[in-house]
């Protein structure tokens, strides 16, 4: 069955990132794209960056493919796109898969040696994406601002859920909670309560650990290969997978998922770079990896393996861009994916 895809390219190096992941799309599934506008430039032409007609059409597609915006610093007011996307289309589960690429170095404080890779790695984030502290309720007077963290029972078991069902179905064997609830014994205290709970229908199979989150930044770097599944609050989750991805070979190839009840965006991790848009050189991998996610989740799951398998041969043929240590530009890598799916 036709598929059909909204698709964004947004600013900076989104159109050039976007092109090469629809034309791999294409090669794989059967594929109706809808262009929808979003980000600076979008702002620029219609003083919105999401234009209302993208929100509808997004609703009346199977998932959005989103490459990255900018947003503009000085502009009071401004709201973002993605943020906006995620509110509207209540995509609640932010997902970050963390997988190791053959002949990407490995960070020195790993204790690989140099220009080594470490022991693969293999483990995904899910972060709460919807409420936390980045739930907007702020106030300030001359001698003190605010910030509520807001953390619900309904939010907490339906991530925790969304976590344990994407370990089942990936075949993990442990989900780590993370949280302070040493300290925010309230807020924390129920994600952690209402975790564990959630966690049980799914135990033995699948375990679960709990763990604090100044721990898991310490344990990410010394030993990440002790995690699997890590589900947590809003800015944990976003500070940490900032933190994951450096452990795989930076932004240029992190993918991930935002997910909901009815709708699905699939983005990679890095934003629109603007330093280097239109070069040529920007790293197509965490686009490529996030239309594989995206891929997966329209049920076209030996179409997602296939495009993960062909990226992970370009690798392995050295065919890499300048981030990650190599020579290629956007399009070799692109067209050695595009060949290694044959
Ligand atoms: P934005 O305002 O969109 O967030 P930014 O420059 O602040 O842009 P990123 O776009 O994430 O944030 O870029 C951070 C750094 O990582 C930049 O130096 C950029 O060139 C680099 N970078 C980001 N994405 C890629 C990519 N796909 N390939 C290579 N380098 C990248």
């Amino acid at each position: 069955m036709v598929k059909k895809i909204l698709y964004i390219n947004g600013d900076g190096v989104g159109p050039e990132l976007m092109a090469g992941a629809r034309s791999i799309v294409d090669e794989l599934a059967d594929v109706e794209w809808v262009e929808g506008e979003a980000g600076y430039a979008a702002y620029l032409k219609h003083g919105t960056a999401l234009p209302n007609d993208t929100v509808v059409s997004a609703k009346a597609c199977d998932a959005v493919l989103f490459c990255a915006v900018t947003t503009p610093p000085g502009i009071p007011n401004y709201k973002s796109a993605i943020i906006g996307m995620r509110k509207e289309l209540d995509l609640y589960a932010n997902l970050r898969p963390f997988d190791s690429l053959p002949n990407v170095p490995a960070p020195s404080w790993t204790g690989a040696p140099a220009n080594s890779a470490p022991a693969p790695l293999h483990f995904a984030i899910v972060r709460e994406n919807t409420e936390g502290l980045y739930s907007g309720i702020e106030e300030a007077d001359e001698v003190r601002a605010t910030a509520l963290r807001v953390i619900t029972r309904r939010a907490s078991e339906r991530i925790v859920k969304f976590a344990y069902e994407y370990a089942k179905k990936r075949s993990f064997s442990k989900v780590t909670l993370v949280h302070k609830a040493n300290v925010l014994r309230k807020s924390d205290g129920l994600f952690l309560e209402v975790g564990r709970a959630a966690a049980k229908p799914y135990a033995p199979a699948i375990a679960c650990e709990d763990a604090i989150v100044d721990s898991v930044a310490m344990r990410l770097v010394k030993s990440p290969g002790d995690f699997q599944v890590i589900v947590t609050t809003n800015l944990f989750g976003d500070i940490l997978s900032d933190e994951a991805s450096a452990l795989i070979g930076g932004l240029g190839v992190a993918p991930s998922a935002n997910i909901g009840q009815k709708y699905a965006l699939f983005e990679p991790v890095h934003g629109s770079a603007p330093d280097i848009a239109g070069k040529g050189v920007a790293n197509p991998t965490g686009m490529l990896r996030s239309a594989a996610l995206m891929l997966a989740h329209l049920g076209l799951e030996p179409e997602a393996r296939k495009l993960e398998t062909a990226i992970e041969s370009a690798y392995k043929q050295n065919i890499k861009t300048l981030d990650v240590g190599g020579t290629a530009r956007t399009h070799d890598v692109v067209e050695a994916v595009r060949k290694n799916l044959n």
